[in-house]
């Protein structure tokens, strides 16, 4: 059985996050995103830069209110706005790495008091004990007790991620969301970074919804894959599934475009690049929402809104395309 086919530990449906901007004015952020993880399950979600993958993640874990649709975490149906109780309850299990270990920081904490802050919150754990956790999760992700008293500015970008770690995972979440975890970094600290988010991911057994606009890392990390656009899920599946045969001219233009990691390989590479940039959320029409894009656009993609189903012939692929559905 895989991952895939157990019960979820997380699941969205139809979950909607619009934005009122002014008069007769809204930000279609999410529409109707219905995905399920299971445990131990790592769920990549990538898209272009505003198709809502950041705001999908937040508003998964109750960080966004919700305009429309129901998030239900191990069996409990969470509440659309969160009482500081229940947030209270739920912060413990569910966590987010950031994209920004920059600005994700306290500038005016120690590393000591940023990992710890969560458990000073939401346990009673006494200060002794609370620096001992801090310290063992210090070394688990690479660093030294002694860094517990310094400042985020005395590190460099991959060790301030590797903190945003240690503070998301010391809470031993069973849900994180890693949100673009590795785009602030360069490119030779991203690989150390992923490892060691491997590593712990195999060693506590985590649940993910892991965020980025690299293909090529996400297929490595992630056991299924779903691409975004303009707030909604157009195709879903296996990770490598989606990444070496994609059905969605969204996901085919996506992979062509995503750069190789060798240079060599990247220069002689017959490379895919899409069209324009991806339209304004405020205000969406009926149709396909990649229609303005995309080179097999029909009439009927212009009227009538593709629904995420099953393909026929392809196991564990869904995809919202007029080209798949009678
Ligand atoms: Fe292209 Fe039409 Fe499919 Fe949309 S529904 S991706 S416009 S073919």
């Amino acid at each position: 059985m895989s991952d895939a086919d157990r019960s979820p530990l997380i699941e969205s449906m139809g979950l909607t996050k619009h934005f009122t901007l002014g008069k007769n004015q809204t930000v279609h952020a999410l529409d109707g995103v219905s995905l399920s993880i299971a445990p131990r399950e790592i769920l990549g979600l990538v898209g272009e830069s505003g198709s809502g993958k950041s705001t999908y993640g937040k508003t998964l874990i109750g960080l966004h209110d919700k305009t429309a649709g129901e998030v239900v975490f191990d069996g409990e149906k969470l509440p659309a706005r969160y009482h500081p109780r229940d947030f209270q309850r739920h912060a413990r299990r569910m966590q987010m790495i950031f994209q920004d270990p920059y600005s994700s920081l306290n500038p005016r904490m120690t590393v000591g008091e940023i990992i710890g802050e969560g458990l000073r919150l939401h346990t009673n754990d006494s200060g002794a004990q609370i620096r001992e956790r801090v310290a063992g999760w210090l070394e688990r992700v690479g660093l030294n007790g002694d860094h517990m008293a310094r400042y985020p500015h005395e590190f460099s970008g991959g060790q301030r991620q590797r903190i945003g770690i240690a503070r998301a995972l010391i809470m031993e979440p069973d849900f994180v969301v890693c949100d673009e975890p590795i785009s602030a970094l360069d490119v030779s600290v991203q690989a150390q970074v992923i490892n060691l988010l491997d590593a712990l991911k195999k060693s506590m057994g985590l649940t993910m919804l892991f965020i980025a606009h690299d293909l090529s890392m996400v297929r490595y990390v992630s056991d299924r894959m779903a691409v975004m656009y303009l707030g909604t899920v157009v195709e879903i599946g296996p990770a490598n599934d989606v990444f070496f045969k994609p059905k969605h001219p969204y996901t085919e233009i996506l992979v062509g475009s995503n750069p190789e990691p060798d240079p060599e390989t990247e220069r002689h590479r017959d490379s895919t690049h899409i069209r324009g940039e991806i339209p304004s959320p405020v205000n969406v029409k009926p149709g396909c929402r990649f229609a303005g894009r995309c080179p097999k656009v029909m009439d009927v993609c212009r009227s009538t809104t593709p629904e995420l189903l099953p393909l026929a012939d392809v196991t564990g692929r869904e995809v919202a395309c007029h080209l798949y559905q009678d």
